[in-house]
C-alpha cells in the first residue's frame, strides 16, 4: 500500500484508517513542533500529487478487507488540503461506505472557497489553531509568506458558517510559547468567535526533529483546559488522578493545588474518597468544611464544576 496505512489505534478516532495524500513534506507552514522536521520548501499550490483513482482503489481494498475501521482519516505528510482531488475522494468514499470520514488539516487553505466546498461532505474536520494573535501565530506556525493570521481566522470562521459536520479544532500547547494566561485568553477570544463543536488540546509528547517544542507543566495544561472550556468542550490529555497525601493540612493542600490551577469538583471528590476509603460521611464532611473555609468559589465551565481560589 502506498497511500493507506493502518487501521491504527487512535485515542480520538478509534481504529483509524489513515490516507496520506502528499509527498513528504508538502506544507504551507513550518511549525516549531512538526514531527516531520523543517519545511525545506513551502508548497502553497494545490496539486493532484498522485492519481486519485489509485488512492481510491487502495481505500476500497482496505475497507473490503474486513478489518474493523471506525474512521477513514485523510491526513498528509504536510497539509492535507493541498491535495487537489480531496473533495472527489471524500465523495467517492461516501458512495461506497458508511464509515465516517475525518480530515486533519492545518486549516491554512480554508480561506479558499474551493477547499471549503470540498470538505463539506466530511463527517469531521480537525483544523489547527495554536495562537490567538498574529505575533504568536508567526512564532509557532511559521507560515509561508502571504499566509496571515487574519486570513487563517477568516477561513476558519467562514468554514464554520458553511459546514454542518463536526468541527474539532486542534490546539497544540507548547511550553513557554502559548501556555501563558495571556496567550490562552487570546485563543479563547478567537475560539469563542469560531464556535467549534470541540477543542482537542494536544501536546508535543514526542521529541521533535528541531527540538524546540517542550511539553507544558501539568498545572499549565489543567489551566489551559479550564480556560479553553469557556469556548467549547475540551478533549484533553491532562492526567486524571489527584492524590491528597494525608488528612492533615487538607485545607492547605487543596488551597495549594487550586492556587496553581482550577480544581474539578469531581476530581476533588474522588481524591477524598481515596483518602477516606469507605467512609463516605467523612468525604462529605471534608468537602463541606473545605468549602465553608471561604477560600474557594465554584465556577461551572464546559459542563464541569471547578473550585477556584476566591480572589
Ligand atoms: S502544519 Fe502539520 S505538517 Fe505542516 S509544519 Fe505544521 S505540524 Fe508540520
Amino acid at each position: 500500500m502506498n497511500y493507506v496505512f493502518g487501521p491504527v489505534s487512535s485515542k480520538r478516532l478509534g481504529q483509524s484508517l489513515g490516507v496520506d495524500l502528499l509527498p513528504s513534506k508538502s506544507c504551507t507552514w513550518n511549525c516549531i513542533y512538526c514531527q516531520l522536521g523543517r519545511t525545506k520548501e513551502f508548497v502553497t499550490e494545490r496539486q493532484e500529487f498522485f492519481p486519485k483513482e489509485e488512492i481510491l482503489a487502495e481505500i476500497l481494498d482496505a475497507v473490503n478487507s474486513g478489518k474493523p475501521i471506525d474512521w477513514i482519516t485523510f491526513v498528509g505528510s504536510g497539509e492535507t488540503t493541498l491535495y487537489k482531488g480531496l473533495g472527489w475522494l471524500i465523495a467517492e468514499v461516501k458512495k461506497v461506505t458508511s464509515i465516517p470520514v475525518a480530515v486533519i488539516t492545518n486549516g491554512s487553505l480554508l480561506s479558499d472557497p474551493e477547499v471549503r466546498q470540498e470538505l463539506l461532505e466530511a463527517d469531521t474536520v480537525l483544523p489547527s489553531l495554536n495562537a490567538g494573535s498574529a505575533e504568536l501565530f508567526e512564532r509557532i506556525d511559521r507560515p509561508a509568506p502571504g499566509f496571515t493570521f487574519e486570513q487563517h481566522i477568516e477561513g476558519l470562521r467562514r468554514f464554520r458558517q458553511e459546514y454542518s459536520g463536526k468541527l474539532w479544532v486542534e490546539v497544540m500547547l507548547v511550553k513557554g510559547v502559548n501556555d501563558s494566561e495571556a496567550a490562552l485568553r487570546d485563543l479563547v477570544a478567537v475560539l469563542s468567535e469560531i464556535k467549534p463543536d470541540m477543542i482537542h488540546l494536544v501536546l508535543p509528547t514526542r521529541p521533535t526533529p528541531e527540538g524546540y517544542a517542550p511539553m507544558p507543566d501539568e498545572d499549565r495544561i489543567r489551566r489551559a483546559v479550564f480556560m479553553l472550556s469557556s469556548a467549547a468542550p475540551v478533549n484533553h490529555p491532562a492526567k486524571g488522578e489527584m492524590t491528597l497525601g494525608s488528612a492533615a493540612d487538607l485545607l492547605e493542600t487543596v488551597s495549594g493545588i487550586a492556587a496553581r490551577h482550577p480544581l474539578q469538583e469531581r476530581e476533588l471528590q474522588a481524591a477524598l474518597e481515596k483518602l477516606f476509603e469507605g467512609e463516605s460521611a467523612k468525604v462529605e464532611q471534608a468537602m463541606a468544611e473545605l468549602f465553608s473555609s471561604g477560600r474557594f468559589e465554584k465556577v461551572r465551565q464546559g459542563g464541569e464544576l471547578y473550585w477556584i481560589i476566591r480572589s
